[in-house]
């Protein structure tokens, strides 16, 4: 087994450093081991059933977190019945494990001590989870707008946790830079190894359902590589012979950044390069999909469709999932809300299967944000006022700041010594910059996002943050 350039077909060892080809091309597996019903072992726990599909060294001992098979639980939606593969059940809850497994217990096998990775949540926390595990040191960059939750995962599990304001993008950016610098950059899309693993969720899904492919399988899409795990996984088995055909692949996008369905609809080969949205499906805010190609290729082949839903769809679906015990973040609902336009093409007798991707805990139903826990006490007591009375209360609260400051050094005769009053009147300054910022109809987090923007990027120009 090696290493091999999508784009030019050059091949490199296993054990390289490189992230990818010299020609700038992402990396597949060469001479990866199909699938065989007989080296099947029925012995081991969840993936490790499938180790000879796998591209791990012989002698290397997996790392391991409990993996397990994850349940095939049936749901029904305004009358469209539907198998939903339970990924979150995963040790840290997303999907992510099944590929993350794979490469770090290759790349302990490798002897590699140091990796890095850019992630929106879910494959940050699974790689800082199993690099704990096999005692690799990690660093992770997420954009500062990943969710609070998958933020303090990833740190929970010891790895370094660098915040990236600004678009996803950044976050790759930043990542990229590092691994110049030596480490081992352990990506959930440029590294194909990881990508190995996702076929597994094919394998099962074939066993779960006696030995039969489903019609049609319904998810969300970023950068692709559970639709690709998929693909792959089936397009296995049916060059064992086990199935004859591939089951429909409709891969969902969330409107606001939706690359691969606009060159659905446009019927083009390649992404179309679309502005980075917000969205609540934060885990396929992707503008960029790596292997965009081989996902527009992959779909059209099973005679399937992209997608792109709004996010109030996504969470009304999210929300009717919940209502049916199943308990799922946003991006994974973008697949359940993309069930509604699938109805005219999906036969009433027919098998379809949604992966559940991430756990709802990672992004809870509803997080207060400061200026909505205020908004609801100024409305609620009849505070409200106009912006002009509330940029004077901001500014005597500043004044209050101010002359906390002062007392903390008793006006200059002593080193700095905060007053117990000082967290107070921060506070109410805080309170007040809340109050005028909903006057003003502004959402302050949006603008504290773009303003890091704006700061780093002045930062790399001009080597500081301030304005001439
Ligand atoms: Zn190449």
């Amino acid at each position: 087994m090696n290493l091999r350039c999508t784009l030019c077909n050059r091949t490199y060892p296993l054990d390289t450093r490189r992230w990818r080809c010299e020609c700038g091309g992402a990396f597949d597996v060469a001479g990866l081991p199909g699938f065989d019903p007989a080296t099947v072992d029925s012995s081991a726990p969840g993936l490790w059933r499938y180790r000879a599909t796998l591209p791990l060294p012989e002698n290397a001992t997996p790392v391991t977190l409990g993996e397990v098979t994850t349940p095939l639980v049936e749901a029904e939606l305004d009358g469209l019945r539907f198998h939903c593969k339970v990924e979150y059940l995963s040790p840290t809850g997303s999907f992510k494990d099944r590929g993350t497994a794979v490469l770090v217990s290759v790349l302990r096998a490798l002897g590699v001590q140091k990796v890095v990775e850019d992630s929106s949540g879910n494959a940050g926390a699974s790689l800082a989870a199993y690099t704990a595990r096999a005692g690799i040191a990690c660093t992770v960059f997420v954009p500062a707008h990943a969710s609070p939750a998958k933020q303090a995962q990833i740190a929970a599990f010891g790895a370094q946790l660098v915040r990236v304001p600004g678009p996803r993008e950044n976050a790759a950016r930043a990542v990229q830079e590092a691994a110049a610098e030596g480490a081992y950059y352990a990506s959930h899309y440029y590294n194909p190894l990881g990508l190995a693993g996702l076929r597994t969720i094919a394998y099962e899904l074939w066993e779960q359902l006696g030995r039969r492919v489903p019609d049609n399988v319904v998810l969300p899409a970023g950068h692709g590589t559970l639709l690709l795990g998929i693909y792959r996984g089936f397009r296995d088995l049916k060059q064992a012979g086990l199935i004859t055909r591939l089951p429909r692949l409709f891969a969902v996008q969330a409107q606001p950044c939706a690359p691969l369905h606009a060159a659905f609809i446009q019927g083009n080969a390649e992404p179309i390069i679309v502005e980075e949205g917000a969205t609540v499906a934060e885990g396929v805010r992707i503008a960029r999909p790596l292997r965009g190609q081989e996902i527009l290729a992959a779909v059209r082949e099973t005679g399937g469709q992209v997608l792109a839903v709004p996010d109030e769809e996504t969470l009304a679906g999210r929300d009717a999932l919940a209502r049916r015990g199943l308990y799922v973040e946003p991006t994974s609902a973008v697949a359940i809300a993309a069930l509604a336009h699938l109805r005219p093409v999906i036969g009433a007798d027919e098998i379809t299967v949604v992966p559940l991707t991430g756990s709802g805990f990672k992004s809870p139903l509803h997080q207060p944000r400061f200026q909505e826990v205020v908004r609801d006490f100024v409305r609620q007591h009849g505070l409200l006022h106009t912006p002009e009375t509330h940029a004077l209360d901001l500014v005597s609260e500043v004044g209050e700041v101010a002359k906390e400051v002062l007392k903390s050094t008793d006006y200059g005769q002593r080193p700095f010594a905060p007053t117990p009053e000082l967290a107070d009147e921060l506070g109410d300054a805080l309170y007040a910059l809340a109050a005028l910022a909903d006057s003003c109809g502004v959402d302050l987090e949006q603008s504290l996002e773009g303003v890091l923007h704006k700061y780093a990027a002045r930062l790399e120009s001009t080597g500081h943050a301030g304005s001439d």
